[in-house]
């Protein structure tokens, strides 16, 4: 018998999304050091691959490890890390004379299985590669081919909590650290608009459950790859063997499960799953982009996905974007950024957070280009289209107070429960251009129309729809306020 034990249970936190982060990194070398500098040294080495916390690169000669080690290794991790602030090392070795380097596609290739040992390792070499046995034994392939990857940033430790978000990842939380089913719990639906973190709790469920409690099968997907993996089951008809993969795991998580609405026998699949599961009480976790009333999809499944606990993610508030600025920034090693500056962005972009780590990564990469310090005048200049779209962007105010102005009622009217038709039919006006012309869910609407039920607004969008339908000035009337608003 073999005396290494290659843990097949715990998770492999492969970076697979590293490759293109590479290229970049390497422009910001050619930037800082120069072509020839990079030409003789820096070119020369190759990417291999990446897990969650360390690069892993070859070079063609001992000497140019050493040198490379020597004079850039800080600088190359630095800008490693600007990428993935995950990651603590690189690991540089030397490949052997015969292996060519390898063209630029297969380059972005991830490296699906642990590097083969290139050299025999000597113990005078580097502590670059002294983690690399541990490493190697503990990559292995997770078991399921159903689920997707996992993004290794993902994790709860790098998830900010404020106010918006607190019972969705106390909820998440819950599901990850008990081994039994939440009741109550099941299935733990988590709902809330684009990049506000939906993706990254699911993903942290789990990262933990895989860190902490590996005998017990997790799988995570996207509804899409759902419905993909469903219907080439049907197509290769190995639709028995499609349900029992999902029936024998202990946490089914699916992501974006708006994308199923409509789709029927999808829907139908999705429903048998979803039974059979919580009647051998496994947990689930499901994201959507809206509640589970809301979604367009049967009534049985509907009400069954609301069964358990509905966690609603609302809009960021400044202080969670402050706070996720500031945590983003503590992991980027060396990178000095005025509090001045972290506020204006969590000032301007209020969108979402994918928006607002966007724009720290831009203004942070180009402080790196240029070799400037980062202040609030480049911050302005670096990001002026993005700013110039946040500033333009139509809130709910400016809606109600176009909409009072053109039906001539007050804006206090908006908020009113008055039912009379003169303020009853702008209101309804309104609400329906608030869904159209702003990200905000129906609830956050509903709340800023008066307290108002999500309902009541999904009644009002409907509602206009029909009356466009059958009455060409009120269309008319609601085309032009659309105009006068994106203006
Ligand atoms: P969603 O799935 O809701 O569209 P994601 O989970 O993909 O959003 O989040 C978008 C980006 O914002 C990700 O990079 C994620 O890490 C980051 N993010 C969202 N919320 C937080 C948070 N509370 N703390 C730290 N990062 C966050
Ligand atoms: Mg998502």
């Amino acid at each position: 018998m073999s005396t290494t034990i290659v843990r097949e249970d715990i998770a492999v936190l492969e970076n697979e999304s590293f490759a293109p982060c590479w290229e970049r990194v390497k422009m910001r070398l050619k930037a800082a050091y120069g072509e020839p500098t990079f030409k003789s040294w820096l070119g020369a080495m190759q990417y291999e691959g990446a897990d969650a916390r360390q690069v892993q690169l070859t070079v063609p000669t001992r000497f140019m490890r050493e040198w490379i080690t020597a004079h850039y290794a800080e600088d190359i991790l630095r800008f490693c890390r600007m990428e993935d602030p995950s990651l603590i090392s690189l690991d540089i070795r030397v490949r052997p004379a015969h292996t060519p380097m390898v063209g630029a596609a297969t380059m972005l290739e991830p490296v699906k299985r642990p590097l083969p040992d290139l050299q025999p390792r000597r113990p005078e070499e580097s502590a670059w590669t002294a983690s690399t046995t541990s490493l190697a034994a503990t990559i292995a392939e997770p078991a399921e081919h159903v689920g997707a990857p996992l993004d290794p940033r993902f994790t709860f430790e790098n998830f900010v909590v404020g106010k918006p978000n607190e019972l969705a990842h106390a909820a998440a939380r819950r599901v990850a650290e008990n081994n039994a089913v939440m009741q109550g719990c099941n299935p733990l639906f988590l709902y809330g608009g684009v990049g506000l973190g939906k993706t990254h709790l699911m993903h942290a469920i789990a990262w933990h459950i895989r860190r902490n409690t590996p005998s017990r099968k997790v799988i995570y997907l996207s509804a899409e790859k759902f419905m993909y993996q469903f219907i080439r089951a049907l197509r290769f008809k190995e639709a028995l063997a499609f349900k029992e993969q999902f029936r024998s795991v202990d946490v089914l998580m699916i992501d974006d499960v708006q994308f199923i609405s409509g789709k029927d026998s999808t829907q139908e699949e999705f429903f048998h799953t979803f039974n059979a599961l919580v009647d051998q009480n496994k947990q689930l976790v499901i994201s959507g982009d809206r509640s589970p009333s809301d979604l367009d999809i049967e009534e049985r499944v509907r009400s069954r996905l609301g069964w358990g606990l509905v966690a609603d993610i609302h809009a960021t508030s400044y202080e969670l974007r402050l706070g996720i600025l500031q945590s983003k920034i503590e992991k980027m090693a060396g990178v000095q950024i005025p509090p001045k500056v972290l506020e204006f962005l969590a000032h301007k972009i209020s969108s979402n957070v994918r928006e607002l780590e966007g724009a720290l990564n831009r203004v942070v990469a180009h402080a790196t280009f240029v070799g400037k310090a980062v202040t609030l005048e480049t911050t302005q200049e670096v990001l002026h289209d993005l700013l110039r779209a946040n500033d333009r962007r139509i809130t709910i105010e400016d809606i109600q107070k176009q909409v009072a102005g053109h039906y001539n009622i007050k804006v206090s009217d908006m908020h009113s429960a008055r039912r009379a038709r003169a303020v009853a039919r702008p209101r309804q006006v309104a609400m329906y251009l608030s869904k159209r012309l702003t990200s905000k869910s129906l609830p956050e609407i509903g709340r800023r129309f008066g307290g108002k039920d999500h309902t009541t607004v999904m009644h009002a969008v409907k509602r206009v729809e029909e009356i466009c339908k059958i009455d060409n000035d009120f269309a008319q009337d609601v085309d032009l306020l659309t105009k006068m608003l994106q203006n």
